[in-house]
């Protein structure tokens, strides 16, 4: 898959000390493939490589500490921008209800989503009303009536006798009188978009005025989905897209296309057939997943919950203005120990294992004992400034902490080399991309 195919590409990158601009072409030009091959658009992958070029020829990447992180960094930046960068909320009517019309092709998953919709307003104590505008596919009504019964979600049907205009006006009317104020309208769907349905779909649409015209595809469909996506917005102005059938096979392509060729934001993901598989979309969350960096969020939470939120920023401070001393160093590490093994930790930092001196970073209590020593044989001044540690004064050291010269010498290396990395990381940790991340 993608996430694969990616992966294999930064892996050789993150494999390499220094970087040549050949290795950065190279890299893209097997970015370019992959997203090519998750059936990306290929006008969206032309203008997407371009710009992370662009990019990472102004951050000067071949300088960097470790350039292959700084062009996966860019890589998934871009991707994030792709799907639309942020976060876009769900509409809300300034008078309640506010209507939701699920439009989309039979069997992309509108009436599922449907309910899952429900079920997650209905969490944050809202009160929505299902409308059962499928008066075509067998059994339609019914199947939502089944939801809305599992759900404990009023359904609003006047059967299959009825225009889909008068059921959605008279659902409206009806949640106005019973107090819902979210009022999801199912609709029918056809195999392919062809005129009477988007008649009727706006004819329901002027009837009702809904706040969010949602269409749902299914992601398995790649470009297609793209497609459909263009024609449907074309006539009923949508006001976001839903993916489903994330949580199958998929190329990936349509999440990363839909956004950038309609300019409609993916509001919703849908990964399953049961009633909680749906999620709000996070551009930053699934670009992640696409580049398997997806452990990055387990390990932010752990870190989050972990670590005094105050003295993290503090340090992040300092890391960013390279103020950090062997005095925070030491207290990095109490805090790295009280989040589990470092080995574990590591390991869900993407890359980070095969990083330079990051493997000899192991710490084990006994290591902490001797670190711990050796700090604390240093002087004020030299903890502050390593870079005055000459070699008498790690003699001294050596002597005073009852270590030997060539354990300062291997400490004092790490530090520098953590002092160079955390400069390097300090701009995608910082407690706001952290914060971004995590929403
Ligand atoms: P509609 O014709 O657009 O209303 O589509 P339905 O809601 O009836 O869904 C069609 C089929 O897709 C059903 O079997 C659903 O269970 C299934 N489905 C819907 N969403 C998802 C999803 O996110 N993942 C998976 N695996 N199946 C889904
Ligand atoms: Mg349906």
């Amino acid at each position: 898959g993608l996430t694969g195919r990616l992966q294999g590409v930064f892996d050789k990158l993150r494999g390499k000390g220094k970087l040549t601009e050949e290795d950065v072409s190279e890299a893209l030009r097997e970015v370019r493939l992959a997203l090519l091959e998750a059936d990306v658009n290929f006008k969206v992958v032309k203008d997407f490589i371009a710009k992370v070029k662009e990019r990472a020829v102004g951050q000067d990447v071949m300088k960097s500490f470790t350039p292959g992180m700084v062009v996966i960094d860019i890589v998934n930046k871009e991707l994030t921008d792709l799907m639309g960068g942020t976060h876009t909320k769900l509409a809300k009517a300034n008078k309640p209800p506010t209507v939701i019309m699920m439009v989309g092709l039979q069997g992309a998953g509108k009436t599922t989503t449907s309910g899952k919709l429900a079920k997650m307003l209905q969490k944050q104590n809202h009160k929505p009303l299902l409308v059962a505008g499928d008066i075509y596919r067998p059994a339609a009504i019914k199947q939502l009536q089944v939801l809305g019964e599992q759900l404990k979600v009023p359904v609003f049907s006047m059967g299959d006798q009825v225009s889909p205009v008068e059921i959605a006006k008279n659902g409206l009317q009806f949640a106005k009188d019973n107090n819902n104020d979210y009022v999801i309208v199912d609709t029918a769907g056809r195999l392919h978009i062809d005129e009477t349905l988007m008649d009727e779909l706006k004819n329901v649409r002027e009837a009702v005025g809904p706040h969010e015209t949602l269409l749902v595809v299914d992601a398995m469909t790649g470009q297609d989905a793209v497609n459909v996506a263009e024609s449907f917005h074309k006539q009923l102005e949508l006001t976001g897209v839903v993916l489903t059938k994330l949580d199958g096979d998929t190329r990936g392509g349509a999440a990363l296309s839909v956004k950038a060729v309609t300019g409609c934001p993916i509001k919703f993901a849908a990964m399953g057939e049961k009633m909680d598989a749906l999620e709000p979309f996070y551009p930053e969350r699934m670009a992640s997943r696409i580049l398997g960096m997806g452990d990055m969020l387990t390990l932010i939470e752990k870190a989050q919950a972990g670590i005094d939120a105050d003295k993290a920023k503090e340090m992040e401070r300092k890391m960013r203005n390279a103020e950090f001393t062997f005095d925070d160093f030491l207290e990095q590490m109490e805090q790295v120990k009280k989040l589990g093994p470092l080995d574990q930790l590591l390991d869900m930092l993407p890359g980070a294992g095969k990083m330079k001196g990051m493997k000899d970073l192991k710490v084990d209590d006994k290591q902490m004992g001797r670190v711990e020593a050796i700090v604390k044989s240093m002087t004020k001044e030299e903890k502050r400034k390593p870079e005055i540690i000459n070699a008498n004064r790690r003699k001294r050291i050596a002597l005073g902490s009852g270590n030997s010269v060539q354990d300062v010498n291997r400490l004092l290396k790490q530090f520098e080399d953590m002092r160079k990395m955390m400069k390097q990381f300090s701009g995608m940790m910082n407690p706001k991309a952290m914060k971004n991340m995590k929403k």
